[in-house]
């Protein structure tokens, strides 16, 4: 079992303003994320003492409680991962090959994204899936309803309200463009190239 730890912001919690502020940034990854890491962390400790003492009763919940949290603690990770105060622009080189393969076009990919992050309860995601070998938009509720099995998540949005609504209230759409400006498409291409390695 491993315990499960809050990673440190790759850049100062104001970096990215304007289009995060440094009290969402600070908000989000020490109460929000660390929340997810304590609550993927103690779901684990209750399975090994389920089995330890033969009582399964809350086993199931605690199950829940374990895709919850860690698909918040690991889709969090991604997301702070793939913001810059460098960042914004188009990708480049082969990811943004096989975006214009995948989707017809760059503008056709981030219609679709943004169509995700507006409807989404929860994210919206780039991905690959390893098993139709595509890449994939999927809109995710929670941080685990209408997740595809295998599929390896490249660049994630979080558009739960925590991530927005200090800075923007309920214009979504702001905020949308606003990770835009800051998205680091270097991170996402990492992602992609351990996809080619792995599974092309
Ligand atoms: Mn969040």
């Amino acid at each position: 079992m491993t315990d499960h730890e809050l990673p440190e912001l790759p850049y100062d919690y104001d970096a990215l303003e304007p289009a995060i502020s440094e009290q969402v940034v600070t908000w989000h990854h020490d109460t929000h994320h660390q929340g997810y890491v304590n609550g993927l962390n103690g779901a684990e400790e209750e399975l090994a003492e389920n089995r330890e003492n033969g009582d399964f009763e809350s086993t199931p919940a605690a199950m829940e409680n374990v895709t919850h949290n860690g698909s918040g603690h690991y889709l969090h990770t991604l997301f702070w991962e793939n913001m810059s105060p460098d960042g914004g622009g188009e990708p480049e080189g082969e990811l943004a090959d096989r975006i214009e393969e995948d989707f017809g076009s760059y503008e056709a990919w981030k219609g679709e994204f943004e169509a995700a992050a507006s409807a989404a309860g929860g994210w919206a995601l780039l991905v690959y899936d390893p098993v139709a070998k595509q890449l994939r938009n999927l809109k995710v509720d929670r941080h685990d309803l209408h997740a595809l099995w295998g599929a390896h998540p490249i660049l994630a949005c979080d558009v739960w309200e925590h991530s927005y609504y200090y800075d923007y209230g309920p214009d979504r759409g702001e905020f949308i463009d606003g990770f835009f400006d800051v998205v680091d498409w270097n991170k996402a291409a990492d992602e992609y190239e351990k996809c080619l390695d792995h599974f092309e």
